[in-house]
């Protein structure tokens, strides 16, 4: 979505600071050399890519896109196969694949962008010999020539023959299709049946950096029950503390039980409280009444929960729920967790510096 060096991107995979070189093997060597070499060839090719217009909803030129990339993998030696799209009401993805022996990398692209034909942002443009800006430069055509010249450069150095590779690149990344167990098959059955995957979309802007793992989310909600009355008994034996008072006991419990936890977060987002309040999920928004001299009766806290292991965010709910239960006199709590897509725990051996 912004534009980004071009060089950086190209070159990125296998650019080494001299030092390193100097430490790399003579095929390293060899497939470094060939990045740097291929460098404008590679430019060509994503200017090429980014000038066809391939906004997810534009199913003719994602898979144009598809097309141009699926020609350069025939030429070395993968297989290719179009998974045609219209089940989810989408282009399709594009597949590569080549047989071999070990294990079977599986390397991820996606061919569409965010920039539809009625974006005014359309054209590589470039700005000086090192940088570029167009549509889907970084997100991620940029990528899909990262994952083919990395290819290029092993296939020059003889170092892809009898190496397992499928190659997916879908073609609905943006916005993806319906229904998404659909629109997600493809890519979920290249996954099972790999071994290692390596996903080539930017990830902070800088290419010395991949990411190993990548957190979960969690949304939560909370709901408070206080005892309405006057403000004045507040705090005695038959009205207790109020629905204000318990969420904020219960946020606080949060914050000094789980703020120290590293690598995780949790975030409330949004709160409401009063004699009355009303709440509206879906659009994240509500209203809420009450009168300074009378103990709240309702409170809501609705946040987000991120931990980096599956093990981590079940710790973190037993905590908060340890948290939840110790209520205030005269009030109740009740906390529900919602789970969106799953922490992916960074896995030791996989990796070196
Ligand atoms: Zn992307």
């Amino acid at each position: 979505m912004r534009s980004l060096l071009v060089a950086v991107l190209v070159a990125g995979l296998l650019a080494q600071p001299a030092a390193v070189q100097q430490a790399l093997s003579p095929t390293e060597q060899q497939l470094a050399a060939h990045a740097d070499g291929s460098r404008a060839e590679a430019e060509q090719l994503l200017e090429r890519l980014v000038n066809i217009n391939s906004g997810t909803m534009n199913l003719d030129g994602v898979k144009r896109v598809g097309d141009v990339l699926a020609a350069e993998f025939k030429t070395l030696g993968f297989r290719t196969t179009w998974v045609d799209g219209a089940a989810f009401k989408r282009a399709g993805h594009l597949i590569a694949e080549r047989d071999g022996k070990g294990p079977r990398l599986l390397l991820i692209g996606h061919l569409d962008t965010v920039f539809e034909p009625d974006s005014p942002f359309q054209k590589f443009q470039r700005i000086t010999a090192d940088a570029a800006r167009g549509p889907g430069i970084i997100d991620m055509k940029g990528g899909d020539v990262v994952i083919l010249y990395a290819l290029k450069a092993l296939a020059a150095a003889k170092a892809l023959d009898g190496v397992a590779i499928t190659v997916v690149m879908t073609g609905d990344e943006e916005d993806p299709g319906e229904p998404l167990t659909l629109a997600r098959q493809a890519l979920l059955d290249a996954g099972k049946a790999a071994d290692i995957a390596i996903g080539f979309e930017n990830g902070n802007n800088n290419p010395a950096n991949a990411n190993i793992s990548r957190r979960g989310f969690t949304g939560w909600t909370l709901r408070v029950k206080g005892m309405a009355a006057h403000s004045s008994q507040v705090f005695t034996e038959s009205v207790g503390a109020g629905a204000i008072y318990e969420l904020s006991r219960i946020l606080n419990g949060f914050y000094a039980g789980l703020s120290k936890e590293p690598l995780l977060s949790l975030n409330p987002g949004l709160t409401l409280g009063g004699t009355t309040v009303e709440f509206n999920a879906a659009q994240s928004r509500g209203t809420a009444f009450g009168k300074t001299n009378v103990v709240a009766e309702h409170a809501i806290v609705t946040g987000d929960l991120r931990g980096i292991s599956s093990e981590q965010v079940e710790t973190t709910k037993k905590t908060m729920h340890g948290v939840v239960a110790a209520n205030l006199a005269r009030t109740s709590a009740e906390l529900v967790f919602d789970d969106s897509y799953p922490p992916m725990a960074p896995i030791d051996g996989y990796w070196r510096d």
